[in-house]
């Protein structure tokens, strides 16, 4: 290696290549991977659970992220080992499956990477069935306590996963919630046109003239149009939305009941789409505008609407709201959960305990291994709160165990009981499912 400077006299270093870098086997690969598993392992676990830190991130343009968020942490963090990149892929897998649970699964694999054994010997997993469905599920005080969002936008992401689900499927479309892009209206752009072509003319009346003959008294338009036709448009008092995105305007057909057509000659009375009030507003002091589309023929799309005082903040929201979403989705499609705070974790890590006295063999240890590897996330849980993480995750096991209870978990939040049922803290259980399902994939 050699320091050297550059224009600006900033120091970078000459990695000498390849010659000098050998592949390294056996043994020595192992450890690579281990302590390549450990570093990552190290970066996210001051992030988990309520007590988690958030981590900045400075991307190599100098972009900034602030985040808790496991799946974004590894998404950009740069790395070069195999398995560091394999904890990538598999927090990546667990955000697009269940949407959270990241953070679990990179620092969860990173120790469960020193046990072999099938996970298939968790049997003991006690779960619930979550049973607040209904018209006023959104007022259940367990669902607003869901982790792991302020109680502000758990609510929010449950009316909007409530708006969109389908009940009865037991399924939510989360592509009926986007986040808009921007849009501008322009009725009110007064500019003269002389010497109009007349073809140009005569098409952009018959356009004018189809839309108001079928009785629309809104356009909104995806690819934008011509200055003529919007001035033709504004003139004969029909008002236009000038470009839309194509996603927004399918939303808005899903919505306002309206068909896209693709050329104004198809339109028909039919075809139309129907909204009780169109208003644009602005912001403060902002120059953004917004167009509201309110009272909708199917109301089947909603807009979370997210303002920030900077972009990270908007961005972290955003991320938020989408673990959110993600979690009401997870109990409309199923409604079994585990109880959190480490609680889970705990009884699987007991339930292997004893399983693994039925092994005499050295297998007897690997299996042993698993349990450390589960118990790393309620000794997280407990450091994160600054609490004992030894002391207080023995204190909980013994408690499950004497009381034959798999409640207990870590109070993080100081509220006075361990009881994660008392203090509604619950995970879904698909979500810790594949958490462990990708821990016990990265084994095999
Ligand atoms: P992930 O990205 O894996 O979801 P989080 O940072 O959201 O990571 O932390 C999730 C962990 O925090 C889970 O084990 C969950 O049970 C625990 N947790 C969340 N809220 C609480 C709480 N109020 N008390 C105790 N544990 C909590």
């Amino acid at each position: 290696m050699a320091l050297a400077f550059d224009e600006y006299g900033r120091p970078f270093i000459i990695v000498k290549e390849q010659e000098q870098k050998t592949r390294i086997r056996g043994l020595e690969a192992q450890k690579a991977n281990i302590s390549a598993g450990k570093a990552i392992a190290r970066i996210l676990r001051t992030s988990l659970g309520p007590k988690g830190m958030d981590k900045m991130l400075q991307s190599p343009d100098g972009d900034i992220t602030i985040t808790n968020d496991g799946a974004t942490m590894l998404e950009q963090m740069d790395v070069d080992n195999q398995i560091a990149k394999l904890m990538v892929e598999l927090s990546r897998s667990q955000d697009y499956e269940i949407g959270d649970g990241t953070t679990g699964v990179g620092w969860g694999t990173s120790r469960a990477g020193r046990a072999t054994i099938r996970t298939s010997l968790i049997s003991d997993l006690v779960t619930y069935k979550f049973r607040a469905f209904g018209s006023n599920m959104h007022d259940h005080p367990v669902l607003k306590n869901c982790k792991p969002v302020q109680v502000c936008l758990a609510e929010i992401s449950v009316k909007a996963v409530l708006s969109v689900a389908d009940l009865e499927r037991k399924d939510v479309n989360l592509d009926l919630i986007k986040p808009k892009t921007k849009h501008k209206v322009e009725i009110d752009t007064v500019e003269k046109f002389q010497n109009l072509r007349q073809q140009e003319q005569k098409y952009f009346d018959d356009m004018v003239q189809k839309c108001k003959d079928v009785g629309a008294t809104l356009v909104i338009c995806q690819w934008g149009f011509d200055d003529e036709a919007n001035h033709l448009l504004m003139h004969r008092n029909l008002p236009a939305v000038r470009w839309v995105g194509g996603v927004e305007l399918e939303l808005i057909a899903i919505a306002t009941g309206g068909r896209i057509v693709p050329r104004f000659q198809e339109l028909t009375p039919e075809k139309l789409g129907r909204a009780g009030l169109v208003r644009e507003k602005s912001f403060g002091t902002t120059k953004d505008k917004m167009l509201y589309i309110e009272q909708c023929a199917n109301s089947k799309a909603v807009t979370i609407f997210i303002r920030g005082g900077n972009k990270m903040m908007i961005e972290e929201t955003k991320r938020s709201i989408h673990d959110a979403l993600c979690v009401a989705r997870n109990l409309i499609r199923n409604n079994s959960i585990v109880y959190g705070g480490g609680s889970a974790e705990i009884s699987c890590s007991v339930a292997v305990e004893t399983a693994s006295d039925k092994y005499p063999g050295v297998e007897q240890y690997a299996i042993r291994a698993f349990t450390d590897a589960l118990d790393a996330i309620p000794m997280a849980l407990a450091e994160n709160s600054g609490l004992q993480p030894i002391e207080t995750l023995s204190a909980v096991k013994s408690q499950q165990i004497k009381e034959n209870d798999t409640h207990f978990g870590i109070d993080c939040n100081d509220v006075g009981t361990n009881d994660m049922r008392a203090q509604n803290v619950f995970e879904t259980l698909i979500g810790k499912q594949q958490q462990i399902y990708l821990q016990h994939k990265l084994l095999r």
